[in-house]
């Protein structure tokens, strides 16, 4: 019979990589933490109507790349591509953002965005994403620019990261742009890409996006969105900028960062790697202003970012910035030869667990010879065996075996075997 494969893009995460994920997110929810902000959680599944509205009926993921589908009740539903809008409508549904709270949240979780599986770009991938709600000054936007920051320091990755940073602006001052950059562009029509004729009438500002090497030269001479900015935006960005430059967070001013989404405004960001071909951003975000009320809500200036898991996976492998600590295997493997043992070994290994609950003990089951279980424990990886026979157990004594170094087997007594393992492992 043909084995059922798992959906194209869809990926398992095997006990070998699942270290290094928790890895992550404990790093990253330590950082949040340490900046106040709290975890919030949210169905995967969403009526449609809340993607069409948020993130724009003209852009890559509304037109192209939704798994959209008709429930039995015939209302058509969407697997969430990105997670602000549907934090966005948790938010306003419990009454978060009433009376202008101030929210500062976090969540992470599966996205799913029909796109051309490859290496850094899944059809079902991971993010954690941050959002800030309430307040309108720049500080904000630099505290979550300040929390990446110092999230890829911990995780060793700031050597292999740069953060690209552009205002785009409000509604009026990208109109305003758009005007101009379409009279530009209207010159070379036939010259763009298929993508970006298309776009110069939808969404002509995501033309700057255009990976087309063509494009890309003929927006060298087009008028910049930073030279449309207002004055207000200016000046907001203008204090990002100092604030960044007081914490020493550096940043690579980029006008043509503009950001897929349509619900963006102001203060835009990325941050992007070289070591990850095609697939280089691992973090982006930016303010967004307008979403809660366009979302039915009560005005609220919001700012926010999302990272990808699996991006900033590849690149702690690809960096070398795995730490040797992460390991799936245990520290211990006890084994027990005799029958009259067995009682007394399940009894000694559970007490060890509530006295060292950071060491990994794993216990043999589905007994069988000494000989095998042994070498069960050698391959297990772990550092050491506790073996206890049917004499050690009348003694109340248990053999403590190093599997990985030239060294003595010890006999310790019961009584001091989680003081003895305790300055084992410490040391
Ligand atoms: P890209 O330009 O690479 O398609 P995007 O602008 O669509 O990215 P966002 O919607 O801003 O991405 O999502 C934030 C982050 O989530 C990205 O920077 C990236 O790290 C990650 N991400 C987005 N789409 C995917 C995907 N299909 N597979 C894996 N990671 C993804
Ligand atoms: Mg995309």
């Amino acid at each position: 019979m043909a084995k059922i494969q798992s959906i194209r893009g869809m990926n398992d995460l095997l006990p070998a990589d699942s270290a290094l994920w928790q890895y992550l997110e404990r790093t990253v929810s330590q950082v949040l933490s340490s900046y106040s902000y709290q975890e919030i959680r949210f169905p995967i599944l969403e009526q449609t109507e809340l993607f069409k509205r948020s993130i724009g009926e003209v852009t890559d993921i509304v037109e192209k790349e939704m798994y959209t589908f008709n429930d039995r009740n015939d209302e058509s539903l969407t697997l969430r591509p990105e997670g602000t809008a549907s934090c966005v409508r948790a938010c306003l549904q419990n009454g978060l953002l009433d009376n202008q709270q101030v929210q500062r949240l976090w969540y992470t979780g599966p996205m799913f965005r029909y796109e051309k599986p490859q290496k850094g770009r899944l059809r079902q991938f991971h993010q954690i994403g941050v959002e800030s709600f309430g307040v309108a000054s720049p500080d904000v936007d630099a505290e979550l620019i300040m929390i990446t920051a110092r999230l890829w320091q911990q995780l060793g990755l700031m050597p292999y990261v740069t953060l690209e940073l552009n205002s785009i602006g409000t509604l009026e001052a990208r109109a305003n742009y758009r005007t101009a950059l379409l009279e530009y562009l209207n010159q070379y029509v036939d010259q763009l890409d298929e993508d970006s004729q298309r776009r110069l009438s939808s969404n002509p500002l995501r033309i700057l996006d255009s990976k087309n090497v063509q494009t890309q030269q003929i927006l060298q001479q087009a008028p910049v969105l930073t030279d449309y900015l207002d004055e207000e935006s200016r000046s907001d960005f203008e204090q990002l900028k100092q604030l960044l430059d007081e914490v020493g967070i550096q940043y690579r001013l980029n006008p043509k960062l503009v950001r897929g989404l349509d619900y963006y405004s102001k203060t835009v960001f990325e941050w992007v790697t070289d070591q990850l071909g095609a697939q280089g951003t691992v973090c982006a975000g930016g303010r967004y202003d307008g979403l809660v009320e366009q979302l039915g809500g009560k005005p609220s200036p919001a700012v926010g970012f999302a990272m990808g898991i699996e991006r900033l996976c590849l690149l702690l492998a690809e960096t070398g910035n795995i730490p040797s600590t992460l390991t799936n295997q245990p520290d211990i493997y006890f084994v027990v030869a005799g029958d009259q043992a067995q009682l007394a070994a399940v009894k000694i290994a559970e007490a060890l667990r509530t006295e060292l609950p950071a060491l990994k003990l794993m216990f043999h089951c589905g007994g069988g010879k000494f000989k095998k279980q042994l070498k069960k424990a050698n391959d297990s990886g772990a550092v050491i065996a506790l073996v206890l026979g049917d004499d050690e157990a009348a003694l109340n004594q248990i053999n403590v075996k190093w599997l990985r170094e030239e060294r003595e087997q010890q006999t310790v007594a019961v009584a001091e075997l989680a003081t003895q393992l305790q300055t084992i492992f410490n040391s």
